[in-house]
């Protein structure tokens, strides 16, 4: 097994499961506050109409179905044994009716090889009857709650249209840990407006705030994104290879060992992506960090 030079998701759940574990996506169709106009309409500026997701969920696919299948290719092409259902897209939790949300999660449960759930929301859609409900299904099973931080700058937060502020995430936040669930945060690094000042502080507040997980995304664009239109403008430049690496290298110095890297950088749609291109270049830029990260530590 190979060593990385820092704790990956993989050898957490290695180390627990003494084999791999492989994550399936499922895309259960949901919205989000920010585009329905509950909170916002439009969607944060980065963020294209699918959310990140695979389209599944509008196709009507149920969620068993995606669940069976993604275990048949990770059996395939891993030949692994053990998954966690993994919610990705838009925000797993914004639905008003909590047995809608409590059959949605258990049809993930399609055998005991699922060893858990892996849930991506945002921090104004948690809520006590939500989390009490994961805690019951889960019984046993990791739960990995996932909030979409992105930036700990309020400033930052408004301009990208987030919708909620960093005072929501941390109520959020704690609420999760009360319940003992893997609380994992992601940010971007190379958001507008924000310089690598802006970006330490970010870490830094995750590294003091204890949480157990992060996933480290840069901003790229996507068409058909109010960023798409700021680049053509000539308003925005992209963060560059270099200095991404070297932030997520310096970040994880910062947060230690206790924390578990769940991502090392984003996973942009070929199709769809504007810039930067190297962002498309996931192997170089996840060795530029490993690389830099062992001359540090
Ligand atoms: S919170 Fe997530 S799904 Fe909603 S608009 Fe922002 S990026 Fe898109």
């Amino acid at each position: 097994m190979k060593i990385e030079p820092f704790r990956t998701v993989n050898s957490f759940l290695r180390q627990i499961y003494g084999q791999r574990v492989q994550k399936i996506p499922l895309d259960a169709g949901f919205t989000c506050p920010n585009r329905d106009g509950t909170k916002g309409r439009g969607g944060c500026i980065y963020c294209d109409a699918t959310g990140s997701g695979t389209g599944k969920g509008f196709e009507k696919i149920s969620i068993r179905e995606q669940m069976l299948s993604g275990i048949n290719w990770a059996k395939k092409r891993y030949n692994a044994n053990k998954y966690i259902a993994y919610f990705q897209s838009f925000s797993n939790t914004y639905h008003s009716d909590i047995h809608y949300l409590k059959d949605i999660f258990t049809q993930a449960f399609v055998s005991e090889d699922v060893v858990g759930l892996s849930v991506g929301t945002r921090p104004d859609c948690i809520n006590e009857e939500c989390l009490d409900m994961l805690k019951d299904i889960s019984k046993g099973r990791l739960l990995f709650l996932e909030l979409g931080l992105q930036s700990a700058s309020n400033k930052t937060l408004k301009h990208i249209n987030r919708c909620h502020t960093l005072e929501d995430f941390i109520y959020a936040a704690n609420f999760v840990k009360s319940f003992g669930f893997h609380l994992c945060a992601h940010i971007i690094f190379g958001l507008p407006g924000e310089d690598i000042d802006d970006m330490k502080k970010t870490v830094l507040f995750l590294r003091d705030f204890h949480v157990d997980g992060i996933k480290f995304h840069n901003l790229y664009i996507h068409k058909d994104t109010i960023m798409e239109k700021y680049y053509n403008n000539g308003l925005y430049t992209p963060i560059n290879q270099e200095d991404y690496t070297d932030i997520v290298a310096w970040s994880i110095k910062e947060l230690g060992q206790d924390i578990i890297v769940h991502r090392l950088t984003g996973d942009p749609n070929p199709d769809k992506l504007i810039a930067p291109s190297w962002a498309l270049d996931k192997g170089s830029t996840i060795g530029l960090i490993k690389e830099k990260l062992i001359k540090i530590i």
